[in-house]
């Protein structure tokens, strides 16, 4: 028997600020699996866990506010970014908004020291928790870093506890 879906996995956009050769999110069926749906259109408060992701969410953050605002109090709201885009300011609108988490996943080994500083940085303070999320293949670069980290296999894209939904009042066509 599947699990009982327990978690939305919201697109805001498709646009992204990098283009990585991995990415699943240029995949026909990775995109086909994520039904569109107008923000009124989606049942909130059955989620648990609202993940918001893209794409780069951060390019618009006020769609993450959006949503992040109508999920239920009770739901756990977890943005998934490269983090590219994000500040102290940044931080501080999305704890205001009602995002608990943050999924940063790490791309570019030559920036990762810079970018899990800065992230570091951006949150202090909040309440935001964060994971970093790095490929498996560079896990021994940062594995000694305090934190949190999940390290990903190429391809492993597949939840059996959610919903997709790609939001159609921000669709566009990339
Ligand atoms: S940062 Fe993420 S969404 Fe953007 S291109 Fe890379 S894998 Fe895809």
């Amino acid at each position: 028997m599947g699990q009982a879906v327990d978690t939305v996995r919201v697109v805001v956009t498709w646009r992204c600020n990098r283009v990585c050769g991995y990415c699943c999110n240029r995949k026909p069926a990775v995109r086909a699996a994520f039904r569109p749906a107008r923000l009124h259109e989606v049942d909130w408060p059955a989620y648990r866990i609202v993940c918001i992701t893209g794409g780069e969410p951060l390019l618009y953050p006020e769609r993450i506010e959006r949503v992040a605002r109508l999920a239920s109090p009770r739901s756990y709201v977890v943005l998934y970014t490269n983090g590219l885009l994000l500040d102290r300011s940044g931080a501080e609108s999305l704890e205001r908004a009602g995002v608990h988490a943050l999924n940063v996943s790490l791309h570019d080994p030559r920036t990762f020291r810079e970018q899990y500083a800065a992230t570091r940085r951006a949150v202090r303070g909040t309440g935001l928790r964060v994971q970093f999320y790095v490929w498996n293949g560079h896990s021994h670069l940062v594995s000694t870093w305090p934190g949190t980290w999940r390290f990903w296999v190429v391809d492993n894209c597949d939840r059996s506890n959610e919903d997709r939904v790609v939001l159609a009042d921000w669709l566009e066509e990339v």
